[in-house]
């Protein structure tokens, strides 16, 4: 009989929580996971899948406009803000009761409440204290939002799932995936959409032509894309909020978003009573086996702020549990993670962007392909995709594939898989494309624009 209540305690029923949870169960541990807020965690309920939802409810002003080319007469559309968060509570509280389904069907306990460590092999909860032979904190990751005069009147994406009704005007501040994400949502449901960004350019980290190109199309759809602007101080009058930005310009709108990064979630945790280690965001520091410096005590997720995406919480969570209780020793693979902003267009990726490439290589190849989708020809829209495919010439190995343009995250998944594989630009020109499709452009790119 073990000296402990059980062989694993999660903290956190996220993506990487749940995952953990129901793995270890599943190979014979005895587990409970603790969650103080919802099962499922940030991507079910303020994060990937909401997200999603919003994306599609948003892209359908487009599909109305293009209708009419294609003969559909489309009376004025009217959009519900109400229809939509009603529908939106209801599939999230769905996935909810799928979350807790899996987890008891697997045998895990679910203990409702905030918890946090007493010692190595302790978490309390309301009170109670349950014992452990090992700890996983999988608490991911909260808004981190800039101290300016004026912050009580920032939204984040947290709040943004939930307003009671659509402003006629917002501001969204920040560069990055959310950010960008939600300036196409709030612009395809028929708000004043503004984004201001800090940088000469938002998405750092991405190829820089496909960067650029989004910045156009989402200016030519109507959004007011700003660079090198950021606000000093936000205030409040009778109807709206009323931003200054550190150049003295004045910005009025109903509401602003701020999507400014994310910090780990480690408040009320206990971590400095056990002195487990942090760097200086508060990210908690783990080694290659996702062990803390308490070896009993580990963490996996957005709270270890490694690479902030589902699926690699996912991963982590199924590689611990194996590595503890099947003992098998795989590591995640951390190289080529496919990853897509669903902006509008879309823009996905897997590999190195052009200015990576030209860094780590000295004698690289560069395929570009610039075109109007097929589905548009008969539309007033001459919004445009771009296809990159970056090679390493000396073994003709594709090192970089980046896409901008329609479902360019379902593209990419595929595209991903044979990079994986590790595809040379022979193994692109020898696959036969489908036709038509804007997907096959990645076949047929046969001369090099630069190297
Ligand atoms: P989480 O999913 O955040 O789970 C942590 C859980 O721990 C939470 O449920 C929390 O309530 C709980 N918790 C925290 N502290 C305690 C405590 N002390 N006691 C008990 N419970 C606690 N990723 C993608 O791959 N694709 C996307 O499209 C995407 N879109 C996103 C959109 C938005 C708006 C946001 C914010 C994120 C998005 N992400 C996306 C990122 C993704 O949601 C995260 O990377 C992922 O959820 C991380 O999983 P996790 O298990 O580390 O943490
Ligand atoms: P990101 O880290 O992606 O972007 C943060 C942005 O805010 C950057 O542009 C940054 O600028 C800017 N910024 C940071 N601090 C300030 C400040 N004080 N003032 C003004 N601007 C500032 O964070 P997000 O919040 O967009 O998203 C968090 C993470 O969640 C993402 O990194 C991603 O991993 C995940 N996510 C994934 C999605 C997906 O897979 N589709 C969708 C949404 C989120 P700078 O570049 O200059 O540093």
């Amino acid at each position: 009989m073990s000296e402990y209540d059980y062989d694993l305690f999660v903290i956190g029923a996220g993506s990487g929580g749940v995952r953990a949870a129901r793995m270890s169960s599943g190979l014979g541990a005895r587990v409970a996971v603790a969650e103080d807020m919802y099962l499922g965690g940030t991507c079910v309920n303020v994060g990937c899948v909401p997200k999603k939802l919003f994306v599609y409810a948003s892209h359908f002003a487009e599909e109305f406009q293009h209708a009419k080319g294609f003969g559909w007469q489309v009376d004025t559309p009217t959009f519900d803000w109400g229809t939509l968060i009603t529908n939106k509570n209801n599939e999230i509280k769905r996935l909810n009761g799928v979350y807790q389904k899996i987890l008891i069907n697997a045998g895990v306990e679910i203990i409702d409440g905030h918890a946090s460590l007493i010692d190595a092999h302790t978490v309390a909860i309301g009170g109670k204290h349950y014992t452990a032979e090992r700890i996983l904190i999988a608490t991911g990751g909260w808004p981190s939002i800039p101290d300016i005069p004026g912050k009580e009147h920032i939204i984040s994406s947290n709040e943004a799932f939930y307003l009671d009704s659509l402003p006629e005007k917002i501001i969204i501040v920040g560069g990055g995936y959310i950010a960008v994400e939600f300036a196409g949502i709030f612009h395809g449901l028929g708000v004043d959409t503004t984004l201001l960004y800090r940088g000469e350019l938002f998405l750092r980290g991405f190829d820089q032509d496909l960067r650029s190109l989004l910045a156009e199309e989402m200016r030519k759809k109507g959004i007011k894309v700003e660079f090198e602007k950021n606000i000093a101080s936000i205030e409040k009058s009778d109807h709206s909020l009323i931003a200054t930005l550190e150049d003295g310009e004045t910005i009025e709108a109903g509401q602003i978003m701020y999507a400014t990064g994310r910090k780990p979630r480690i408040e009320g945790l206990g971590l400095e009573k056990l002195g487990i280690m942090t760097n200086e965001n508060g990210a908690i520091q783990v080694n290659d086996q996702y062990q803390t410096n308490v070896p009993s005590i580990y963490a996996i997720g957005d709270v270890t702020d490694r690479i902030q995406l589902t699926p690699v919480a996912l991963a982590e969570g199924m590689v611990l549990a194996k590595r503890l209780y099947a003992n098998e020793d795989k590591d995640v693979d951390y190289s080529d993670i496919p990853t897509c902003v669903f902006s509008q267009p879309n823009l996905g990726t897997v590999g190195l962007t052009e200015e990576q490439a030209r860094k780590k290589y000295q004698d690289i190849e560069i395929y570009k392909s610039t075109f109007t989708p097929m589905k548009f020809s008969l539309t007033d829209s001459d919004e445009k995709t771009l296809m990159k495919i970056i090679v390493d010439k000396p073994n003709d190995k594709v090192v970089g594939v980046h896409m901008l343009g329609p479902d360019a995250g379902e593209i990419i998944q595929g595209i991903g898989i044979a990079i994986k594989a590790g595809a040379t630009k022979q193994t692109f020109d020898s696959t036969i494309g489908i036709h038509p499709t804007s997907a096959e452009e990645f076949v047929t790119m046969r001369e090099p624009v630069s190297n």
